[in-house]
């Protein structure tokens, strides 16, 4: 039976921002040490950065998420920091959606751990605690906030996996839903699925556990009220996502996913297709696992005028085909909780083929 971390401490609410500066006086009296700020570029000139509460030896790093992070990305940021001075700093700051929040994550964990970020991936490998660090998400969703791991893109292996551990879990949390004001309908309602599917994934699967179930049926409730609604993007609804997206993260530590994220997965190794986007992609043609929820998915992405890719596995070469079947069955894990132990006889080259070309 694992142990399971959630995040301890929280400030909630909008404004909730502004108690930043508090708790980083409290550790830099502690410690007399510096703040990192990890930033998602596009707050770079904003007035969200004008309000980070910065002090002279801090350092304030703008993280370019047009790509999701790599394990090679995770260690040139730690090499930043060790290069601009020999101690470790005292808190690390995440201010952004999941790609930032796990970036933070890693190298908040390779500060106090030797080795490379690489080193690391897989489950309960980190040997120390990290440093002190606050998450702060300015997308919902992926509950990267909540979570136990940050996810890593390791190219020369070919892997996507992260530092489970629950070193990895944020020590605290500044959840404000004026944040996601400015985020972009799209992209709101690809991560803001991301919870949704993770909860419907975890809740149809073989191995269930109490909390994770109770975590993801609120998390569900919430989304439902947010994605059916005239406008997802309202205050009200942008506060709902965030708590839905937190309880998301929070049952992730005690549950597993089904068929959609290995599909995704594939979609991920062989055209970059970013997370959330292609869980969506591979969501809505899910009618023989989900049918249920697919037909949901289909009222919600209706109810918000979203659009999706079309077309994107036709005319594939057989390599392509191969490429997109084993990056897709090797996730294990998740397909024996979808489908049991025997999921290969489910999803054979041909069955995983015709999936694919739905899309
Ligand atoms: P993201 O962090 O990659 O950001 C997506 C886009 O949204 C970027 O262009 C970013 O600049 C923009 N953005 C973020 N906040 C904004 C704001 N307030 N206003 C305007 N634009 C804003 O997106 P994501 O979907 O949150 O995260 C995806 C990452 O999360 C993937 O790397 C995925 O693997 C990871 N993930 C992690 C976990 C976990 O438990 N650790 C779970 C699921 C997914
Ligand atoms: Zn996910």
């Amino acid at each position: 039976m694992n142990l399971t971390k959630t995040v301890g401490e929280y400030a909630f609410g909008a404004g909730s921002f502004s108690t930043l500066g508090d708790t980083l006086s409290e550790h830099r009296a502690d410690t007399g040490r510096r703040v990192i700020f990890f930033v998602d570029k596009f707050f770079e000139g904003h007035a969200l950065a004008q309000r980070l509460p910065v002090e002279t030896d801090d350092q304030v790093i703008f993280v370019d998420t047009t790509s999701e992070p790599t394990t090679d990305g995770v260690d040139a940021y730690t090499d930043i920091i060790r290069n601009y001075k020999s101690e470790a700093p005292a808190v690390m700051v995440g201010v952004g959606g999941g790609s930032v929040l796990d970036t933070t994550k890693a190298v908040a964990n390779l500060m106090t751990n030797p080795g490379k970020a690489a080193d690391y991936q897989g489950w309960d490998l980190v040997q120390n605690p990290g440093i002190f660090k606050i998450g702060i998400p300015t997308l919902s969703g992926t509950g990267a906030e909540g979570s136990r791991t940050c996810v890593m893109m390791n190219q020369e292996k070919n892997l996507k996996l992260g530092m489970n551990s629950p070193h990895t879990v944020y020590d605290r949390l500044i959840l404000d839903p004026e944040l996601t004001a400015s985020v972009p309908r799209d992209q709101y309602f690809y991560t803001g699925m991301d919870t949704y599917i993770h909860c419907i994934e975890s809740l149809n699967g073989n191995f269930r556990h109490g909390v994770a179930d109770a975590f993801s049926e609120q998390s569900l409730a919430l989304c439902r009220e947010v994605f059916l609604s005239d406008d997802m993007q309202s205050d009200e609804n942008r506060e709902k996502l965030m708590i839905a997206s937190y309880l998301g993260g929070s049952a992730i530590g005690n549950s597993f996913v089904g068929v959609v994220h290995p599909f995704s997965a594939g979609l991920s190794m062989v055209f970059h297709t970013h997370h959330c986007i292609g869980n969506c992609i591979v969501m809505n043609v899910m009618e023989e696992f989900y049918p249920t929820e697919t037909e949901e998915f289909h009222r919600m992405i209706d109810a918000q005028g979203i659009s999706l890719p079309v077309d994107m596995c036709k005319d594939l070469s057989t390599e392509q085909h191969k490429n997109l079947h084993d990056a897709t069955v090797i996730h294990e894990k998740p397909l024996i909780n979808a489908l049991g132990e025997d999921f290969r006889d489910v999803l054979t080259p041909e069955k995983v083929a015709s999936i694919f070309a739905q899309m």
